[in-house]
């Protein structure tokens, strides 16, 4: 039964989970990634459409006061993303199980709004030490936004229990063996 489903994966920026998003996509049909509306700016290599909407401020505004968005927030300083309620009827009716790759606080209000229709993962780097090594290796960051993504991950990481399930990263094989088992027995059910 896939009617109406939707699936919320949440971590800390640097966790892994992009990762893990991406192979689920690939291996199972019935998903689709739901692409969500951002203000920041594209990094290389992104694709306007499928990596995010990118918006500008005043079109983001927009939206907001059209009610376009199930939920949006202010992620980092000034830099807002929304997940778009045209893109979960867009999967929903193409027969797909939307994927959704958001913040905590975001993740928290879908499963408020879509209660019982839900599930929401939560992938916890092994440290934060782990995170601040992963982040530093990806060289998009500069230093004031490391720490802004590390505290935003500490403050993220007090939120972990209020998840259907926390699957820790030590190791992204069995991580994602994990997230795929969960993802298996909500679809199913
Ligand atoms: P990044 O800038 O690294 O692509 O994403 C930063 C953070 O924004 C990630 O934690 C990501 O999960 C979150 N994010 C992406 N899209 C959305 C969205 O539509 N809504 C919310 N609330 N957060 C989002």
């Amino acid at each position: 039964m896939t009617a109406g489903k939707i699936i919320i994966i949440t971590a800390p920026s640097g966790a892994g989970k992009t990762t893990i998003v991406k192979k689920l996509l690939s291996e199972m049909p019935d998903l689709a990634f739901s692409v969500s509306a951002a203000t920041r700016e594209a990094r290389a290599g992104e694709v306007h459409g499928r990596d995010y909407y990118f918006l500008t401020p005043d079109d983001f505004q927009q939206k907001i006061e059209a009610n376009a968005f199930a939920e949006y927030e202010m992620v980092y300083a000034g830099k807002y993303y929304g997940t778009l309620r045209s893109e979960l009827e867009r999967i929903w009716s193409a027969g797909k199980v939307p994927m959704v790759d958001i913040d905590v606080k975001g993740a928290l209000s879908i499963k408020e709004k879509y209660h019982g229709h839900a599930l929401t993962i939560f992938i916890q780097p092994p440290s934060i030490d782990a995170l601040r090594e992963r982040l530093g290796g990806r060289g998009s960051e500069t230093q004031a936004s490391l720490e802004e993504r590390l505290g935003k991950a500490r403050y993220e990481l007090s939120f972990s229990h209020e998840f259907d399930w926390i699957v820790v990263n030590e190791h992204l094989d069995a991580a994602y063996n994990e997230v795929k088992d969960i993802v298996e027995g909500f679809l199913r059910s």
